[in-house]
């Protein structure tokens, strides 16, 4: 039992890494990566093959047209499962640990403020979910373009070809926006379109989206702490301790006591334990994902902008190269000669261009206006600053 208990986590545990990291360069060539291949890519070929063997061409335009629902129009599969995820967990909760509340170690008020938290994150993510996040349209198009001046490095004085949004002075895209495909329509300061809010994340509900990550991050670790409370208050109610000491005569030390008394937890209370595990698992993704928003955040960057420049940077390193090999073409040396020097060069300029480019690339950031400023533009979006708005009115 207690084998097919740590085989069943282990088997959990490297698919769960390899579906979420997988791709990391430090996998390269590992079983994780195999794994990461076969369930984001080869597991979904292997099926339309078997769907196009057994169903005919039929069958896959059915499957490839509820892939294209599902995947590329707005649609609300993934709120439903969030909101059946959050009512699942927190109703299984409810259900098996509310019993032992009060326990030793947690009171009575945890049975209101769980419900309490769990309300406050549904209310986050109706907000991020139905909030405008920033739709350019003719009206505020002007607003728009004097709040996000354009960089002419990632962005340029562009129409959006779908929009085509009608106004006399300006049927430009702002800069900072772009056009979501599966919403149609541009979105200003546009970072990602979310499947799980069914909603662009933009200008306008970045701070939702923001307080969402931290509160289902805050939410996930105080279900587990309050969980692991829970169990040492059993622990220290039915004397477990005691019990192993004095009848079991197991040695009273933490090293002789923490075995035996998990292993008392996870035959008594696996659904707790399970709780704990998945919540803090959860836990520990959210606080990654929010890390890395955060300081997207405090750089003043978006994810789209993430993306755009480094294909700037890819350009701009093969457009040194080439401009390398023909220099060095000019100067008459053999093909060879050209092979190795390049060689030698490229090992040793590597990491000294990198850094040197990612330096430019900081400082090239228009719109980082430093920490402090940064964060202010997210709780209080630019085009609804006052300025903005008669920049606007004066220019109708
Ligand atoms: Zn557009
Ligand atoms: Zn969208």
């Amino acid at each position: 039992m207690e084998w097919f208990l740590v085989c069943h986590g282990m088997v959990t545990l490297t698919v769960v890494v390899s579906f979420l990291c997988g791709q990391w360069p430090i996998f390269n060539n590992t079983p994780i990566q195999w794994i990461h291949h076969f369930l984001t890519f080869a597991a979904y070929d292997y099926f339309l093959r078997f769907v196009a063997f057994v169903f005919g061409a039929k069958g896959t335009d059915l499957i490839l047209s509820i892939e294209y629902f599902f995947c590329y129009r707005p649609n609300p599969l993934l709120q439903i499962i969030y909101l059946a995820i959050v009512g699942s967990t927190y109703f299984l909760t409810a259900k098996s640990c509310f019993t032992f509340i009060p326990g030793y170690y947690i009171g009575e008020v945890h049975k209101y403020t769980s419900f309490v938290a769990v309300i406050v994150g549904v209310v986050l993510f109706i907000l991020t979910s139905f909030c405008d996040p920033g739709t350019v349209n003719a009206k505020n198009v002007s607003q728009y373009i004097s709040a996000y001046p354009y960089d002419d490095i990632i962005y340029s004085k562009k129409e959006c070809s779908t929009c085509k949004i009608p106004n006399l002075c300006f049927s430009f895209r702002p800069a900072r926006s772009k056009h979501c495909s599966i919403c149609n329509r541009c979105v200003a300061r546009f970072d990602h379109h979310c499947g799980w809010m069914n909603n662009c994340i933009g200008e306008k509900n970045t701070k939702y989206f923001m307080a969402f990550l931290l509160w289902h991050f805050l939410l996930c670790l105080y279900g587990t702490i309050a969980i692991g409370f829970i169990l040492a208050g059993r622990v220290k109610d039915l004397r477990i301790v005691h019990v192993l000491t004095m009848y079991y005569g197991i040695e009273n030390s933490f090293r002789g006591l923490a075995p035996r008394v998990l292993q008392w937890l996870v035959g008594t209370y696996n659904t707790q334990i399970l709780l704990v595990v998945f919540l803090a698992l959860i836990s520990l993704l959210l606080a990654g994902f929010f890390a890395y928003h955060l300081n997207l955040c405090l750089t003043n960057t978006t994810t789209n902008e993430k993306f755009k420049w480094r294909e700037y940077m890819s350009l701009q390193k093969k457009i040194s190269e080439a401009k390398e090999s023909a220099a060095a073409l000019k100067a008459g040396m053999t093909n060879i000669e050209l092979e190795h020097s390049v060689e030698r060069k490229w090992r040793g300029l590597w990491r000294r261009s990198e850094a040197k480019s990612k330096v430019i690339i900081a400082n090239r950031n228009l719109y980082d206006k430093g920490n402090f400023e940064n964060i202010s533009e997210i709780v209080f979006p630019l085009s609804s600053r006052q300025s903005f708005c008669q920049t606007n009115q004066k220019s109708e």
